[in-house]
């Protein structure tokens, strides 16, 4: 038999089911799965992803036997609507539209009213007796297949304004004008019916070709522009941003049209099952009379409250669904609950009302914002309707990042009133420059400045714009527009739909009642309102959730691997704990040199290094000793109770050495030489490689007495905090190290020290000895490592450098060019490589476990708070990750759902 490569769906013989998301998309599999469940699909058929990657591989040719499938399909198709496709008399008009595994809101084509022609248009003038209604839908083809099927997927790419799409409807606006219409809706069949031959005649002036007449070309032409729009721009902008294959291909989804534009008993919306930005267990919605689906996504009009529940600022004046058509409405309520117990969360709905019948077009699994995710987690748990560990898994780790996120100060908010308002699409506060173009965005994110990108309507063509911007203002739109499903998406602040700006593109100004702003000027979006402020207002720290804590409770039963944090003061060291840190994974000891209040130590520390002989500088060390344990015994302080690896000095010495003449003068004189002395002692510790210079571990192997000085403070301050009856835990990691022998040099000095500061206090320290784990040499000759070392941590920064040759310093010059040209993935130094890096550490922690068994191991390294990181460091067997202290419950739930997702 041939391959199956058309999937039907009605109400009776639906082929495929919700599982079967990577070969029909998301789209194909749910409408499958709303099929079997009884609700008002309308039939049609879904071209799988399989075909798309055929498509792409060959050239823009299909699979043997496709065309015989697609035409049992429409066939069966047409026998469950009751018409047929072409046919003069009773003609199905059809829609095309893109569906990938994951949903990638308005990020490729769709083309709607397939199907109208010189041949079909009379039979549905006589059977709809709506000769207005019918040409309508016919300039809506016109414009949508010309600029998607003859335009982009023959990557025409016209100028900025000089596009088909606007350019017909510039010949629209035209139009209305001459006939002194304000909406769409006033212009009459007439109008249409010529507006329509205009159409045509500039799609083959612009275009050069005929718009086409025959159903089955329109057909074809329809699916191969919905598979080419997988490789469209902003689809692989997108997928760049959001991780996803190039090779999944979308499926094309071919469906009955129904239509919400046959006038005031039809209409259409989009609906969440819960409120998407809150999370509250509330119906959430938007729809518009006599409209089609485009209408409500592409936020031209502002559309009507679904209900009472809908109702704000913007919209309440608006009829809802719930006043006017209650019937309806408890119907749809009545497939809400349905699809919630069916899927178990909370659901992305699109439905057509077509003269008084409701029809359902989609379901999907809703995006929504990090504290609605936290809410709806904790809400279906307390209904029954999801176990625990589901619950973890419905959080993302990122949008963690975003509840811990900062707002805009409400006492700050209250002295100041907003210059605009809109609808609250994503929450948090943001403050930037404003920029009015997607590619000014990036350019000036690029350069370090925040920026607010403020737009006329949401287009998701700004996607790298939106994502580069750290807020989104736009004057059009509603909570269901793409650009707003976006920015929720990415935790991203959001304001739609604020009506009263007016955007000057070519003068880059944007006006709102009489006051102008322009490009640079600073604002500040509060996203969870939706106003808009001149200037910069003050920031917070989100207030906590209350059920967050519950929730990371939830998250600590289903984890297994630790969660330590980097930090290098008392400060950091507490607000850790209070994210859930158990314990220091790395404490930078030298970071006691930079800063506020590190004058005094700073100036010791270049004392020691500009001396001119081991006299001059044993005596610098030990007048260092004083700060080192003063700074390493606040720390453990507040740790107090958990393990504090402290790491011996890592940089490079130079990097210390004074460049102000101030500077260098008062060292001078404190060593009695002179100030070019100074200067040349300094040029001394120059190193053309320094980050494979004379740092870690080596600076010990040189000044032996610089280590015992740090072991020293180290075993002293804590032998003090025993004393007056805390419980500290330091561990001594060794930095850079490649060779048992460094550890074995470095261990007799520990050794002897412990004991003398044993003896000298009266109290036992416990203090275990090891190495991080940095180069590739080290985990070659892990085993041996781990016959001195009791832990290792992986410094997957230099581990990365020194695997992959990159330098961390300068791989920013170069690191967009690797991923544009996909030879990245992602930067190596965001999120740990597994395919090369990774085997480093599985090696290492393979090696250093057969010898010792026991061998504690961590990593430290900045991926160590990244997800997908974490989630390698639990399989590979890692003890516990060390990250920052905000990205600790991040590393948490990432823990978590690693832990969950192995056990299935
Ligand atoms: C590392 O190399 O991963 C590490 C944590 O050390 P540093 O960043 O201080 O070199
Ligand atoms: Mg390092």
């Amino acid at each position: 038999m041939a391959e199956k490569h058309v999937y039907y769906y009605g109400p009776e013989g639906t082929d495929g089911d919700a599982g079967m998301k990577n070969l029909l998309g998301g789209k194909g599999a749910n409408l499958a799965e709303m099929a079997r469940l009884g609700l008002p699909v309308p039939a049609g058929f879904t071209i799988t992803t399989e075909v798309c990657t055929h498509f792409m591989k060959a050239g823009g040719k299909y699979p043997k036997g496709i065309r015989e499938q697609v035409a049992d399909a429409l066939k069966k198709t047409e026998q469950a609507m009751g018409m047929k496709y072409g046919d003069p008399d009773n003609p199905l008009l059809v829609s095309a539209r893109s569906g990938a595994r994951q949903s990638m809101p308005g990020m490729m084509e769709t083309v709607l009213n397939v199907g109208l022609c010189s041949t079909t248009i009379p039979g549905l003038v006589k059977k709809t007796k709506n000769e207005r209604f019918v040409y309508d839908a016919y300039r809506r083809l016109i414009t949508m297949y010309s600029d998607v099927v003859m335009e982009k997927s023959e990557g025409i790419e016209p100028e900025e304004g000089k596009g088909i799409r606007q350019q017909l409807e510039k010949l629209m606006d035209k139009m209305k004008k001459a006939k002194g219409c304000k909406a769409d809706t006033d212009l009459t069949a007439d109008d249409l019916k010529t507006l329509c031959e205009q159409y045509k005649a500039k799609v083959k002036e612009v275009l050069g070709r005929e718009f086409p007449d025959d159903p089955e070309e329109q057909l074809w032409g329809g699916i191969g522009a919905v598979f080419k729009s997988w490789n469209g721009k902003r689809a692989v902008s997108y997928r760049r941003i959001e991780g996803i294959p190039d090779e999944w291909g979308t499926a094309v989804n071919v469906q009955s049209m129904v239509f919400g534009n046959m006038g005031e008993n039809s209409a259409t919306g989009v609906a969440f099952t819960r409120n998407p930005a809150t999370g509250e267990n509330k119906f959430y919605g938007e729809w518009l009379v006599d409209a089609q689906g485009e209408d409500v996504v592409a936020g031209i009009r502002t559309p009507n409250p679904l209900n009472d529940d809908t109702k704000s600022q913007q919209n309440k004046h608006l009829p809802s669904l719930q006043e006017t058509r209650p019937k309806l409405y408890a119907e749809l309520d009545g497939i809400r609950t349905k699809l919630e117990t069916h899927y178990r969360d909370m659901q992305d709905i699109e439905f057509t009302i077509q003269e008084g019948k409701l029809w359902m077009l989609q379901c999907r699994s809703g995006k929504r914002t990090g504290t609605a995710a936290l809410n709806m987690a904790m809400d279906m748990l307390a209904e029954g309707l999801i176990d625990e560990p589901t619950a973890v898994t419905r959080v993302a780790p990122a949008q963690l990042d975003e509840l811990l996120h900062p707002i805009v100060d409400p006492k700050a908010e209250k002295k100041v009133k907003p210059f605009v308002s809109g609808l609250p699409a994503g929450p948090g506060g943001a403050q930037g420059k404003i920029v009015f173009t997607s590619d000014d965005a990036v350019a000036r994110a690029k350069k370090g400045e925040k920026v607010i990108l403020v737009r006329e309507e949401t287009n998701p063509e700004d996607v790298e714009g939106m994502r580069a911007a750290c807020g989104i203002l736009t004057a059009r739109g509603g909570m269901t527009s793409h650009a707003a499903l976006v920015a929720r998406g990415w935790g991203k602040c959001c304001i739609v739909g604020a009506g009263a700006i007016k955007i000057d593109l070519a003068a880059r100004t944007m006006s709102v009642d009489g006051k102008t702003f322009a490009e640079g000027d600073v604002i500040t979006l509060n996203g969870t309102k939706g106003v808009a402020y001149e200037g910069s207002l003050a920031m917070m720290d989100a207030t906590e959730n209350p059920r967050f804590q519950t929730f990371m409770k939830l998250v600590d039963k289903q984890r297994t691997l630790g969660v330590r944090t980097n930090a290098d003061t008392p400060e950091d060291a507490k607000l850790a704990r209070e994210f859930g840190a158990e314990g220091i994974g790395l404490f930078r000891t030298e970071h006691m040199f930079y800063g506020a209040g590190s004058e005094q130590a700073l100036f010791v520390l270049r004392k020691m290094i500009h001396a001119g002989s081991d006299e001059e500088r044993n005596a610098a060390i030990d007048e260092l000793a004083p700060f080192v344990k003063r700074d390493i015994k606040a720390t453990l302080e507040a740790m107090d109770g958990l393990p504090v690896t402290v790491r011996l000095l890592d940089p490079p010495l130079h990097e210390f050495v004074p460049q102000a003449e101030a500077a260098r003068a008062e060292l001078a004189k404190a060593l009695g030489i002179t100030i070019e002395e100074v200067k040349d002692r300094g040029a001394d510790l120059h190193e053309v490689n320094p980050m494979m210079g004379h740092r870690g571990v080596r600076l010990g192997i040189t000044y032996p007495y610089l280590t015992e000085m740090q072991i020293r403070a180290i075993f002293e301050a804590a032998a003090e905090l025993k004393k007056e009856g805390r419980a500290p835990h330091p561990e001594i990691m060794v930095p850079v190290t490649c060779s048992v022998a460094e550890l074995d040099f470095v261990k007799p000095i520990f050794d002897r020290v412990k004991e003398e500061v044993e003896k000298q206090s009266g109290v036992t320290v416990e203090c275990l000895y090891g190495t991080m784990i940095e180069i590739p040499r080290a985990c070659l000759t892990a085993d041996k490592m781990a016959k001195t070392a009791q832990f290792f941590s992986f410094g997957t920064n230099d581990l990365t450098q020194m695997g992959f040759g990159f330098s961390r310093d300068d791989i920013g010059g170069f690191l967009q060019d690797y991923v544009d040209k996909d030879i990245l993935e992602a930067d190596p130094f965001q999120t740990i490589d597994q395919e090369g890096i990774g085997q480093l550490v599985e090696m290492a922690v393979q090696k250093g476990r057969a010898t010792r068994p026991e061998l504690k191991i961590g990593i430290c390294g900045e991926q160590g708070g990244d997800p997908a990181s974490v989630e390698f460091c639990f399989k590979a067997g890692l003890n516990y990750v060390s990250c920052s202290p905000y990205r600790v419950p991040i590393a948490r739930l990432a823990a978590a759902q690693a832990a969950i997702a192995a056990k299935k």
